[in-house]
Protein backbone atom coordinates (compact mmCIF):
# COMPACT_ATOMS: atom_id res chain seq x y z
CA UNK A 1 0.00 0.00 0.00
CA UNK A 2 1.70 3.81 -1.15
CA UNK A 3 1.30 6.53 0.86
CA UNK A 4 -0.35 9.10 -1.39
CA UNK A 5 -1.13 12.52 0.85
CA UNK A 6 0.11 13.53 4.17
CA UNK A 7 -2.55 16.48 6.12
CA UNK A 8 -1.13 18.40 8.83
CA UNK A 9 -3.06 20.95 11.16
CA UNK A 10 -1.83 22.09 14.31
CA UNK A 11 1.00 19.63 14.30
CA UNK A 12 4.03 21.01 16.03
CA UNK A 13 5.58 23.47 13.19
CA UNK A 14 2.77 23.03 10.74
CA UNK A 15 -0.07 25.51 12.48
CA UNK A 16 -1.56 26.24 9.29
CA UNK A 17 -3.25 23.31 7.59
CA UNK A 18 -0.52 21.70 5.30
CA UNK A 19 -0.73 19.19 2.39
CA UNK A 20 2.27 16.92 1.10
CA UNK A 21 1.49 14.17 -1.62
CA UNK A 22 3.55 11.63 -1.39
CA UNK A 23 4.67 10.07 -4.78
CA UNK A 24 5.78 7.02 -5.45
CA UNK A 25 9.07 5.22 -5.29
CA UNK A 26 11.88 6.93 -2.68
CA UNK A 27 10.54 10.73 -0.46
CA UNK A 28 13.45 12.19 0.47
CA UNK A 29 12.60 15.86 2.91
CA UNK A 30 15.06 19.05 2.48
CA UNK A 31 14.97 22.23 4.13
CA UNK A 32 16.87 24.35 6.25
CA UNK A 33 17.60 23.46 10.03
CA UNK A 34 14.44 24.03 12.09
CA UNK A 35 12.31 24.24 9.04
CA UNK A 36 10.42 20.67 10.46
CA UNK A 37 11.81 18.06 8.54
CA UNK A 38 11.95 15.84 11.42
CA UNK A 39 8.58 17.24 12.54
CA UNK A 40 7.03 16.01 9.24
CA UNK A 41 8.07 12.22 9.89
CA UNK A 42 7.40 12.56 13.41
CA UNK A 43 4.07 13.40 11.79
CA UNK A 44 3.75 10.43 9.93
CA UNK A 45 5.13 8.20 13.04
CA UNK A 46 2.24 9.96 15.27
CA UNK A 47 -0.78 9.06 12.63
CA UNK A 48 0.27 5.36 12.52
CA UNK A 49 0.27 4.63 16.48
CA UNK A 50 3.63 5.61 17.80
CA UNK A 51 2.82 6.64 21.08
CA UNK A 52 6.15 7.06 22.49
CA UNK A 53 7.13 10.50 24.17
CA UNK A 54 10.93 10.10 22.96
CA UNK A 55 10.67 9.43 19.66
CA UNK A 56 8.38 11.99 19.33
CA UNK A 57 11.12 14.11 21.06
CA UNK A 58 8.79 15.67 23.37
CA UNK A 59 7.91 14.71 27.39
CA UNK A 60 4.06 14.60 27.00
CA UNK A 61 1.36 13.54 24.71
CA UNK A 62 0.32 16.67 24.21
CA UNK A 63 3.78 17.92 23.29
CA UNK A 64 2.60 17.76 19.53
CA UNK A 65 0.35 20.03 19.67
CA UNK A 66 1.34 23.81 18.28
CA UNK A 67 2.59 25.87 21.52
CA UNK A 68 2.73 29.04 20.05
CA UNK A 69 5.42 31.05 18.33
CA UNK A 70 6.54 34.31 16.77
CA UNK A 71 3.33 35.83 17.74
CA UNK A 72 0.92 33.16 16.92
CA UNK A 73 -1.08 31.89 19.74
CA UNK A 74 -1.26 28.34 21.03
CA UNK A 75 -3.38 25.64 19.14
CA UNK A 76 -5.71 23.32 21.25
CA UNK A 77 -5.63 20.62 18.83
CA UNK A 78 -3.35 19.13 16.12
CA UNK A 79 -4.68 16.17 13.57
CA UNK A 80 -2.88 14.47 11.13
CA UNK A 81 -4.01 12.43 8.42
CA UNK A 82 -2.77 9.90 6.19
CA UNK A 83 -4.05 8.60 2.80
CA UNK A 84 -2.97 5.26 1.76
CA UNK A 85 -3.91 3.54 -1.93
CA UNK A 86 -5.58 0.66 -1.91
CA UNK A 87 -6.32 -0.08 -5.24
CA UNK A 88 -4.57 -3.24 -5.10
CA UNK A 89 -6.49 -4.64 -2.11
CA UNK A 90 -3.93 -5.18 0.12
CA UNK A 91 -5.44 -4.19 3.07
CA UNK A 92 -6.07 -6.84 6.20
CA UNK A 93 -9.79 -6.98 6.46
CA UNK A 94 -12.31 -5.10 7.34
CA UNK A 95 -10.51 -2.16 5.73
CA UNK A 96 -10.14 -3.87 2.34
CA UNK A 97 -13.66 -3.04 0.09
CA UNK A 98 -12.45 1.11 -0.29
CA UNK A 99 -9.76 1.79 -2.76
CA UNK A 100 -8.28 4.52 -0.78
CA UNK A 101 -7.98 4.19 3.30
CA UNK A 102 -7.44 7.48 5.26
CA UNK A 103 -6.16 6.92 8.58
CA UNK A 104 -6.57 10.27 11.05
CA UNK A 105 -5.42 11.02 14.24
CA UNK A 106 -6.54 13.70 16.18
CA UNK A 107 -5.79 15.27 19.69
CA UNK A 108 -7.09 17.72 21.78
CA UNK A 109 -5.65 19.44 25.45
CA UNK A 110 -6.99 17.55 27.95
CA UNK A 111 -8.98 14.80 26.01
CA UNK A 112 -6.23 12.63 24.45
CA UNK A 113 -6.10 11.57 20.51
CA UNK A 114 -8.48 9.36 18.68
CA UNK A 115 -8.16 7.61 15.60
CA UNK A 116 -10.31 7.21 12.57
CA UNK A 117 -10.29 4.81 9.84
CA UNK A 118 -12.23 5.59 6.71
CA UNK A 119 -14.47 8.26 9.04
CA UNK A 120 -14.81 5.54 11.83
CA UNK A 121 -13.15 5.59 14.82
CA UNK A 122 -10.56 3.16 15.37
CA UNK A 123 -8.29 1.90 18.29
CA UNK A 124 -4.82 2.49 18.17
CA UNK A 125 -4.09 -1.20 18.15
CA UNK A 126 -6.46 -1.54 14.64
CA UNK A 127 -3.98 1.36 13.47
CA UNK A 128 -1.18 0.02 14.37
CA UNK A 129 -2.51 -3.50 12.78
CA UNK A 130 -3.48 -2.21 9.70
CA UNK A 131 0.18 -0.88 9.24
CA UNK A 132 2.09 -4.35 10.46
CA UNK A 133 0.15 -6.04 8.00
CA UNK A 134 0.89 -3.39 5.48
CA UNK A 135 5.20 -3.96 6.47
CA UNK A 136 4.80 -0.26 7.44
CA UNK A 137 3.90 1.91 10.32
CA UNK A 138 5.49 3.95 13.08
CA UNK A 139 8.83 2.23 13.69
CA UNK A 140 8.87 0.58 9.87
CA UNK A 141 12.66 0.44 8.24
CA UNK A 142 10.88 2.58 5.47
CA UNK A 143 10.89 5.44 7.48
CA UNK A 144 14.61 6.78 8.02
CA UNK A 145 15.15 8.99 10.17
CA UNK A 146 17.89 11.72 11.40
CA UNK A 147 20.83 9.10 13.04
CA UNK A 148 18.90 5.57 11.74
CA UNK A 149 21.67 4.64 9.51
CA UNK A 150 24.03 4.42 12.36
CA UNK A 151 21.67 3.17 14.86
CA UNK A 152 20.94 0.18 12.56
CA UNK A 153 24.72 -0.26 12.66
CA UNK A 154 25.41 -0.17 15.93
CA UNK A 155 22.26 -2.65 16.84
CA UNK A 156 22.52 -5.35 18.78
CA UNK A 157 21.28 -9.22 17.20
CA UNK A 158 18.02 -8.80 18.60
CA UNK A 159 17.08 -5.60 17.61
CA UNK A 160 18.52 -6.04 14.12
CA UNK A 161 16.90 -9.25 13.66
CA UNK A 162 13.24 -7.23 14.83
CA UNK A 163 14.47 -4.41 11.89
CA UNK A 164 14.99 -7.36 9.42
CA UNK A 165 11.32 -9.04 10.57
CA UNK A 166 9.20 -5.16 9.53
CA UNK A 167 11.12 -5.13 6.28
CA UNK A 168 10.21 -8.84 5.97
CA UNK A 169 6.39 -8.31 6.74
CA UNK A 170 6.24 -10.77 9.22
CA UNK A 171 5.85 -8.46 11.99
CA UNK A 172 1.93 -7.99 11.55
CA UNK A 173 1.85 -11.79 12.38
CA UNK A 174 3.86 -11.50 15.60
CA UNK A 175 1.46 -8.15 16.92
CA UNK A 176 -1.84 -10.58 15.98
CA UNK A 177 -0.37 -13.44 17.84
CA UNK A 178 0.89 -11.77 20.98
CA UNK A 179 -2.51 -10.24 20.85
CA UNK A 180 -4.37 -13.74 20.41
CA UNK A 181 -2.36 -14.97 23.57
CA UNK A 182 -3.74 -11.87 25.42
CA UNK A 183 0.14 -10.80 25.60
P1 LIG B 1 17.35 19.88 11.35
O1 LIG B 1 17.78 20.14 9.95
O2 LIG B 1 18.15 20.68 12.33
O3 LIG B 1 17.24 18.43 11.71
P2 LIG B 1 14.44 19.95 11.11
O4 LIG B 1 13.98 20.52 9.78
O5 LIG B 1 14.40 18.49 11.26
O6 LIG B 1 15.87 20.55 11.48
P3 LIG B 1 12.53 19.98 13.23
O7 LIG B 1 13.30 19.28 14.29
O8 LIG B 1 11.51 19.22 12.49
O9 LIG B 1 13.55 20.67 12.21
O10 LIG B 1 11.82 21.28 13.82
C1 LIG B 1 12.32 21.92 14.95
C2 LIG B 1 11.45 23.11 15.28
O11 LIG B 1 10.15 22.66 15.65
C3 LIG B 1 12.02 23.86 16.47
O12 LIG B 1 12.09 25.22 16.11
C4 LIG B 1 10.97 23.67 17.56
O13 LIG B 1 10.82 24.80 18.35
C5 LIG B 1 9.71 23.45 16.74
N1 LIG B 1 8.68 22.74 17.49
C6 LIG B 1 8.73 21.49 18.02
N2 LIG B 1 7.60 21.19 18.67
C7 LIG B 1 6.80 22.28 18.55
C8 LIG B 1 5.49 22.61 19.02
N3 LIG B 1 4.76 21.75 19.73
N4 LIG B 1 5.00 23.82 18.72
C9 LIG B 1 5.72 24.71 17.99
N5 LIG B 1 6.94 24.47 17.51
C10 LIG B 1 7.49 23.27 17.78
MG1 LIG C 1 15.79 17.05 11.83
Amino acid sequence: MNFTRLRLAGFKTFVDATEAPIEPGLTGVVGPNGCGKSNLLEALRWVMGESSFKSLRGSGMEDVIFAGSGGRPARNHAEVILTLDNSARLAPEPFNQAAEIEVSRKISRGLGSTYRINGREARARDVQLLFADASSGARSPALVGQGRVGEIINARPEQRRRILEEAAGVSGLHARRREAEGR
